[in-house]
């Protein structure tokens, strides 16, 4: 992998700072990812070559369009290994895929059924299971977690005797950078009997995805984590589970016949797919899916590792930094805290040397107090990071950690 080569395909990472001392050290990719210039070309190119909306017009233009957003979700289908271009729907992101289940997933829910999910979920993956159990008087619990901050086995087990109907997980953790085996926890969850579904949000740009291998019945992410646009992800589900999904959305493009005495739904993909989709950033999404599939996985994969080492050791290093679950096997991201001082005291600190990270609650209020923190500051590796970066924000931190305990 030529590194140089790639992170000049980030034009925003290669931008002139203006009015700035120091350039821009972006570590928050799990907050999102920047784009490459071809995911921006080819949106570019759509709006002032091949603009039309999909599925209806008679004319050329809108045939190219709606071939284009076909091809993506085949080339989507390709990507998660998905069985069947059907099971491949496009949404507005992770945040929406989810809520698409939690309603339509009601009309197999029944009153006292349970809903088991992580205690590390991002909110995304806890409010609509709240709110399905609201609106069915079903119940949530959290899966709890062990001392290392990842699923604890004995009581997951203990919990799917329970006969759950749904069991919400996340695939890797957007504070810790944990990672859920799932494909060992949806065979014991089908074994029970119930539905999984897993937020792919975090794993989509740094693990391999394989649908079928995993075995959930059902998986969410968004384009904006995987360096594609904001505004478009998917939500991808087994046939079978799909078709017995009431479309939480309806109107047009979803519908066989409609009239004032009763209307039928169309057939998949579309039937969960209501109003024009958005369509430049489908476009968006295959060209960074093209992006990411010009490297091997092991070699893309075993970089960011090394990358995260560096990061890990620099932070062990300091007494100052507390560090959380800061396993081997994480993906992406590193959650600490300086002792003492307030995470948004230290990113403020850093933001002002050129570095951006992440501090706060990270949208996983159930994981912090389970941690008993009020917020912590997370730092997150994209493909572009180098070691320049991670030097960077190492020295950087050591400057604020001083700055800090001169303060006090
Ligand atoms: N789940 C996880 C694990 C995430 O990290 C995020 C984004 N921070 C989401 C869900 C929500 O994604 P989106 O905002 O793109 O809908």
């Amino acid at each position: 992998m030529n590194h140089a080569a790639i992170r000049s395909q980030f034009p925003l990472l290669n931008r002139q700072q203006e009015e700035q001392d120091y350039p821009l050290c972006y570590l928050d990719s799990a907050a999102t990812a920047q784009k490459p210039a071809s995911v921006l070309q080819a949106m570019d190119d759509f709006y002032r070559q091949h603009n039309a909306n999909v599925h209806r017009g008679a004319y050329q233009l809108s045939a190219a369009a709606t071939a284009a957003v076909e091809a993506s979700r085949d080339k989507v289908q390709r990507f998660i290994h998905a069985a069947h271009r059907q099971e491949v729907i496009f949404s507005h992101g992770t945040t929406e895929s989810l809520n698409m289940l939690a309603y339509g997933l009601e009309p197999q829910l029944q009153v006292g059924d349970l809903i088991l999910v992580d205690s590390a979920a991002h909110h995304a993956n806890i409010v609509p299971w709240q709110q399905l159990a609201q609106r069915t008087r079903a119940h949530v619990q959290p899966l709890p977690l062990n001392d290392e901050l990842c699923l604890d086995d004995a009581a997951f087990n203990a919990l799917l005797a329970k006969r759950p109907k749904i069991v919400a997980l996340g695939h890797v953790s957007n504070v810790l950078g944990t990672v859920n085996d799932i494909a060992a926890l949806t065979q014991r969850i089908r074994a029970a009997g119930a539905i999984s579904v897993v937020d792919g949000a975090q794993a989509i740009a740094h693990l391999p995805v394989d649908v079928q291998a995993l075995g959930c019945d059902f998986y969410a992410f968004s384009g904006h984590k995987m360096y594609g646009p904001t505004g478009v992800g998917i939500l991808w589900g087994k046939l079978a589970q799909l078709d017995k999904l009431a479309p939480m959305l309806t109107g047009g493009e979803m519908i066989k016949h409609v009239s004032f005495s009763g209307t039928t739904f169309g057939a998949l993909p579309h039937r969960l797919e209501a109003g024009t989709p958005p369509i430049a950033e489908i476009i968006g999404l295959a060209a960074a899916i093209d992006f990411l599939i010009q490297f091997a996985h092991a070699q893309s994969h075993q970089y960011e590792q090394q990358l995260l080492q560096q990061l890990r050791d620099g932070l062990a290093a300091m007494p100052e930094v507390e560090l959380y679950a800061a396993h081997a096997n994480n993906v992406g991201a590193l959650a600490f805290n300086i002792r003492g001082e307030h995470h948004h005291d230290v990113g403020a600190l850093l933001d002002q040397q050129g570095i951006a990270i992440r501090c706060g609650h990270h949208c996983a209020m159930p994981l912090m107090s389970l941690m008993a923190l009020n917020g912590c500051c997370r730092v997150s590796l994209g493909i572009y990071n180098n070691e320049q970066d991670v030097a960077r924000f190492l020295a950087a931190l050591q400057q604020t950690i001083a700055l800090l305990t001169e303060d006090t």
